[in-house]
């Protein structure tokens, strides 16, 4: 296998094909601080792609409570234990942020590999299962249970629900397929019929090619590739192509690129979707003002899902706050803590960026900030326990589409609307 480069990973990994990157990249940050579970994301998807015979058991969008939810059941917890098992007491970060265990494809390599080290014939490209009917029937299994045994129960809840960690928690966890740089699902499939858009990042599944071996729905390590029975070919996430190539003109003139179905008509306002540029080598290309970049590589407050299993996902999540942090670095890795510490005192410019999700349904490649007048100072009692004081300014932030028209104009402070005592144009 060759090796390439995985920046969430801190180091190169074997991949079954050579590197080769898009120009720019499909990419979103979920605030999971803000998602309320009220799943219109996911039914918006639905109703745009997924509502035919053959796609019941299809939810390219869903929303699952952790630590018991999932869909697939149990999906990552599974995963997470062939890892292991494949690897035992390996599945490590070192203290420079690197990871030190073994990666889907390599521990797949590892399984099957003939005595030269070579791929065994026929073998897992990628380590994998494939979910049964039973573990596909219901998209909300353990909606809104939290865990947390141990709280005492006199005086309710008590101290259980202080913050750095609550002591019975659950929280929201949205996903949608994340469009990897180095997909498991494209790795998988035997017929060569997964392939990323050189423009956009986008992994489409060519249905023509597809046979429905489902090599991808065991191979995607997200469990975002699904099989359609009355076609019998494999579907997955379209990334709302045609928005993102700005074909709808009702949303931008111009036909600048638009967010997706499920960013748009997010209700939490949890949801920024941007394209980052990507240089020949793979590398993002320095980009501080695009606010993905700004929030994914120049602050390191959005971090993957599961970045040890190497397919380098391109969805990043602020953290809940609230979680046990020993939880929180299993599912996005080593820099939970700093991300952390940055949402809960937000400074001037992070705070500024942080109002431009779902402010509007064009992606935004570019922000500035107008400086505005303090407003107040607040003082924040870290994850740490020490005291910070946050200073608050009304800055206005504005974002940019693609042709760098400005697309949104918001203040940091809500601004308030008094109707005049003789308007009631609501009267009926
Ligand atoms: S999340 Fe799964 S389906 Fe989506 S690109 Fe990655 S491996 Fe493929
Ligand atoms: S629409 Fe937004 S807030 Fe509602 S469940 Fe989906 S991601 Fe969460």
């Amino acid at each position: 296998m060759p090796n390439v480069k995985n920046w969430q990973l801190g180091r190169d990994m074997s991949y079954p094909f050579e590197e080769r990157h898009p120009k720019w990249q499909f990419a979103f940050v979920f605030n999971t601080n803000r998602c309320i579970g009220c799943q219109t994301c996911t039914m918006s998807c639905r109703s745009t792609w997924t509502f035919s015979k053959g796609q019941e058991m299809m939810w390219w969008n869903n929303v699952e409570s952790k630590p018991y939810g999932g869909y697939p059941l149990n999906w990552d917890a599974r995963l997470l234990g062939m890892l292991e098992a494949a690897n035992p007491g390996g599945q490590v970060w070192n203290d420079k942020g690197k990871f030190d265990g073994l990666t889907i494809f390599e521990a797949a390599k590892k399984r099957t590999a003939g005595p030269g080290g070579q791929q065994a014939p026929g073998g897992q490209q990628a380590l994998g299962y494939l979910p049964t009917d039973d573990e596909m029937r219901s998209p909300n299994t353990w909606e809104d249970t939290p865990t947390g045994g141990k709280f005492k129960r006199e005086g309710q809840y008590g101290d259980s629900v202080q913050l750095p960690e609550h002591k019975i928690w659950f929280f929201h966890l949205a996903r949608i397929c994340n469009h990897c740089t180095y997909p498991g699902c494209l790795a998988s499939c035997p017929r060569k019929a997964i392939y990323k858009r050189p423009e956009d990042g986008i992994v489409l599944i060519d249905q023509k090619r597809c046979r429905g071996y489902r090599k991808c729905v065991e191979g995607c390590p997200y469990k975002k590739a699904y099989y359609r029975p009355t076609t019998r070919t494999s579907e997955k996430c379209v990334g709302c192509f045609p928005r993102v190539e700005g074909k709808d003109k009702t949303i931008s003139p111009t036909g600048a690129p638009a967010e997706t179905r499920c960013m748009s008509a997010c209700v939490g306002k949890i949801r920024l979707q941007g394209l980052v540029e990507i240089a020949k080598d793979g590398t993002w290309v320095t980009a501080p003002e695009n606010p993905l970049a700004f929030l994914v590589r120049e602050r390191e407050v959005a971090l993957p899902l599961y970045p040890q299993f190497g397919t380098e996902p391109n969805g990043f999540y602020i953290p809940p706050r609230w979680v046990p942090r020993d939880y929180l670095v299993q599912m996005f890795g080593p820099g939970v803590q700093k991300a952390i510490d940055q949402y809960s005192c937000p400074d001037r410019e992070l705070l500024a960026v942080m109002q431009l999700f779902r402010a509007s349904r064009q992606v935004i490649f570019r922000f500035a900030i107008e400086k505005g007048p303090k407003v107040a100072e607040v003082e924040v009692t870290m994850p740490d326990g020490s005291s910070k004081t946050q200073e608050i300014y009304n800055d206005t932030v504005l974002g940019f589409n693609k042709a760098d028209e400005e697309v949104v104009r918001i203040t940091v402070e809500e601004p308030t609307f008094e109707r005049a005592a003789d308007a009631h144009v609501n009267s009926i």
